[in-house]
C-alpha cells in the first residue's frame, strides 16, 4: 500500500490544505512555534491545545481514506503566546506588529478562499473550528454560539433561541427542526455519541452540569458562521484531552469523527460524500 501525502502549503506559519470536499477545519490553537521576529502577547489566554493539529492531520487523512478525497484544512503553527488565531485582530496580536499581522491575515484569508470555493463549488458546505478542553467529563462540546445556560433551557424557551445559534443556516435547509439539530436523534452530538464519541449537546447529554465545563464557541465559530450564511454551517469542536492524547486514540477520534460527519451530511443535504 503506498503511503498518500497531504498536499500542505505553507504560507507564512499556516499549512493550508486546498481541499475537494464541502468541508472545511481550521485549528487556531494547536501550534508551537515561538518566532522571534513575532513580538509575544502580553495578554488573554496563551494555553496551547495540545495535539489538535495532529489531530487535525489525523481528520484529514480519515476523509482522504474514506473519500477519496480532501477536506479544507487550515492550521496555525504560531504558538498561541504569538498569535490567538481565533479572536479578534485587536486581542489576537500584540499592536503594531506588522509581522503577527501578516501571520493573521495569512490564516485567516485560508479560511476565507476556502469558503468562497466551498461556496462556488458546492451548494452546501460544513466548517469545524477545531480545539482541546480538558474538562472533566471527557466528552467532545459542540459549540453552536449557544451558552451552556441556555441549553439548559425547557425546549419551548430553548427554541427562541434558534436564530441566534450557528445551527439557524443548517435548519433553513434540512427539513428536520432547530431542537433535533441541536440534540435530537439527527443532531452531531447524537451520531457522534453512536459513533463512541460522547458529546455535548446530544440526545445523551443535554448540557454540561458546570457551565465553566462547556464553550459555547468564539470567533471564529462566530464570523464564520455570518460569512457561511446560510449555505456552510459553522461548529465548533473541543475534544477532550482523552480524544488527542496518543496516535492510537488520535485515529480512533478522527475515524469516529468522519463517519459522523459523513452521516450528517447525508441525513441533513441528502449527499453522500463517498460518492
Ligand atoms: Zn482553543
Amino acid at each position: 500500500m503506498t503511503k498518500t501525502t497531504i498536499p500542505i502549503q505553507e504560507i507564512n506559519y499556516t499549512s493550508y490544505i486546498k481541499g475537494n470536499l464541502p468541508i472545511i477545519l481550521s485549528a487556531p490553537h494547536g501550534g508551537d512555534i515561538n518566532a522571534p521576529e513575532i513580538k509575544t502577547r502580553t495578554s488573554g489566554i496563551f494555553d496551547k491545545d495540545d495535539f489538535t493539529k495532529e489531530l487535525t492531520l489525523d481528520i484529514v487523512n480519515e476523509f482522504h481514506k474514506q473519500t477519496n478525497k480532501y477536506p479544507y484544512a487550515v492550521i496555525m503553527n504560531l504558538s498561541r503566546k504569538k498569535i490567538d488565531a481565533n479572536r479578534d485582530i485587536f486581542e489576537a496580536i500584540e499592536m503594531d506588529d506588522k509581522n503577527a499581522l501578516n501571520a493573521y491575515n495569512s490564516f485567516h484569508k485560508a479560511i476565507n478562499n476556502s469558503f468562497d470555493e466551498v461556496k462556488s463549488t458546492f451548494k452546501y458546505g460544513l466548517y469545524f473550528d477545531i480545539h482541546g478542553q480538558s474538562h472533566s467529563h471527557n466528552c467532545l462540546e459542540l459549540g453552536y454560539l449557544l451558552t451552556n445556560d441556555k441549553l439548559k433551557l425547557e425546549d419551548k424557551e430553548l427554541k427562541n433561541y434558534k436564530e441566534d445559534s450557528s445551527l439557524n443556516s443548517l435548519s433553513s435547509i434540512s427539513n428536520k427542526d432547530f431542537l433535533d439539530l441541536l440534540k435530537g436523534e439527527n443532531s452531531f452530538g447524537t451520531i457522534l455519541c453512536k459513533n463512541a464519541q460522547d458529546s455535548i449537546p446530544s440526545s445523551k447529554i443535554h448540557y454540561a452540569n458546570d457551565d465553566k465545563e462547556y464553550f459555547e464557541g468564539a470567533f471564529n465559530t462566530q464570523s464564520y458562521s455570518q460569512i457561511g450564511s446560510p449555505m456552510i454551517t459553522a461548529i465548533q469542536c473541543e475534544f477532550p484531552y482523552k480524544s488527542r492524547s496518543t496516535k492510537e486514540n488520535r485515529l480512533n477520534c478522527a475515524k469516529a469523527f468522519v463517519n459522523s460527519v459523513i452521516e450528517y451530511y447525508k441525513i441533513h443535504f441528502d449527499i453522500d460524500l463517498k460518492a
